[in-house]
């Protein structure tokens, strides 16, 4: 390790995406990618943006983007915070509201892995709270009296990558409890079935919503997130990235993002099929004799109670067929497997099903 690195970077696991492999036919559900593209208006306005004004910087406060956003919340533009992916404003909120007099941030045991690397990178004291036996976040574990108060809670609603989700009113009643401490939900896969936590910011101005263009608008590589909020949390992460990056987007993502969430039709019309398709895998499964949790997101969690996780996921990519399978304690049995197209999950199936060699 080198010597010239800063003291906790000897500590730093980095996050790992899932993998990126290049095989011929490859079916890749591993990284809960949309398997229908983005809005074709969104693909028509980032071409038209490549154009002569490129040598111009980009609006820096992205107003335009921001009131999109902020309209079809029924919030105002200074409640909307824009970033480079969710994980960049992930980054942020750690930096910008996790850092209180050394109090802990309190997080499921088991979630999405990033929030552990960036308690580690910020050095950010934490607690983790077990989710019970069938991967159910309780709320009560979150809402009773604590020395010292949390500086924050985080977790994915629905949560990763158990798909599992809480009601509207279990998040309020964490954020009622918790006036003190930002209540940040990544809610990345939050249009495949759950509710978003953005209803809740006028009464509770500690809850941070923070959504992705990855996932229900198919944009994984342009890279956007944002994050909705009571003003006071957003001039917070702002001052953060203002010192770092003023600018919050480029040209040509600022006007792909915008055509992309104007385009409702496209939107609703790409969850639902990935709804149904969710729905139809995760029956199949059973019949295979997975167990599968109930699922709000676009991947379903699933493990066979007789094989071996790992080598399920082995012989499937034997196939070309990526899942993810996590050397995680207490879920090294699950696969959490993307959903994709009707005919690409029966594919998988038949690959399932031989593999498992279950006859037909
Ligand atoms: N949050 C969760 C729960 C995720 O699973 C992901 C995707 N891996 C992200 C955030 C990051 O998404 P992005 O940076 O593409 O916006």
């Amino acid at each position: 390790m080198s010597t010239l690195w800063s003291d906790h970077i000897a500590g730093l696991v980095p996050y790992v995406p899932g993998e990126q492999a290049r095989i011929p036919n490859l079916l890749k559900l591993n990284t809960n990618e949309n398997p229908y593209g983005p809005s074709p208006r969104a693909i028509e306005a980032m071409r038209a943006a490549l154009s002569d004004d490129m040598r111009l910087y980009p609006d820096y406060q992205a107003l335009d983007l921001r009131r999109t956003i902020a309209d079809r919340f029924g919030l105002a533009p200074d409640q909307v915070f824009l970033g480079n992916g969710s994980d960049e404003i992930l980054a942020h909120v750690f930096n910008a509201l996790f850092l209180r007099g050394g109090r802990p941030l309190w997080l499921p045991d088991v979630t999405y892995s990033f929030y552990k690397t960036y308690c580690r990178l910020y050095a950010v004291p934490h607690r983790l709270i077990p989710l019970d036996e069938d991967f159910v976040l309780r709320a009560a574990d979150y809402t009773g009296a604590a020395d010292p108060e949390p500086a924050g809670v985080i977790f994915a609603n629905p949560n990763a990558p158990t798909g599992r989700a809480l009601s509207l009113d279990e998040i309020a009643a964490i954020a009622r409890a918790r006036p003190d401490s930002a209540v940040v939900v990544d809610e990345a896969y939050v249009d495949f079935g759950a509710e978003s936590a953005a209803a809740l910011i006028g009464e509770c101005p500690n809850v941070l919503a923070v959504h992705t263009l990855s996932k229900s608008r198919s944009l994984a590589g342009l890279r956007v997130g944002y994050a909705l909020g009571g003003a006071d949390l957003i001039a917070g992460l702002t001052r953060v990235k203002d010192s770092f990056n003023s600018y919050p987007l480029d040209r040509v993502a600022l006007a792909g993002a915008q055509a992309a969430i104007e385009d409702e039709a496209w939107f609703d019309r790409t969850r639902h099929a990935v709804i149904e398709a969710r729905e139809q895998l995760a029956r199949d499964l059973r019949t295979l004799g997975f167990e599968v949790l109930p699922s709000q997101a676009n991947f379903v969690f699933a493990r066979h109670p007789q094989r071996d996780a790992a080598a399920i996921a082995a012989g499937l990519r034997e196939t070309g067929i990526l899942v993810r399978h996590f050397r995680v304690p207490r879920i090294d049995q699950h696969l959490r497997i993307t959903v994709g197209t009707p005919e690409q999950c029966a594919r998988l199936c038949a690959a399932l099903r031989a593999w498992l060699s279950v006859p037909a």
